[in-house]
């Protein structure tokens, strides 16, 4: 599995999210109404693929990352540790 170095997060700079709190991207479970507003602004985000990748490849399990909620990152993630192996 591939390891994770400081400088590969240096896309975080141009997250869309950047300017928001962290509140708006993690969600209670049921919050299907704020988690389509995060949605939102990670469609338009230059880097969600490679917020996707860090998350996938560090195990995020709680909040929307790269536009995906937890459980969607779930059933990525099985895929991305099937390629990645
Ligand atoms: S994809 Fe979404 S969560 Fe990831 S950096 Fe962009 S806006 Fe933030």
């Amino acid at each position: 599995m591939e390891m994770l170095r400081d400088d590969d997060q240096a896309w975080r700079l141009e997250a869309a999210c950047a300017d928001l709190t962290s509140e708006e991207f993690f969600l209670a479970g049921d919050d299907l109404e704020g988690m389509r507003r995060a949605q939102a602004v990670c469609a338009g985000c230059p880097v969600k693929a490679e917020c996707l990748e860090f998350a996938l490849a560090s195990n995020q399990s709680l909040g929307i990352w790269g536009g995906t909620t937890p459980n969607e990152r779930r059933r990525l993630r099985r895929e991305w540790l099937r390629k990645a192996s």
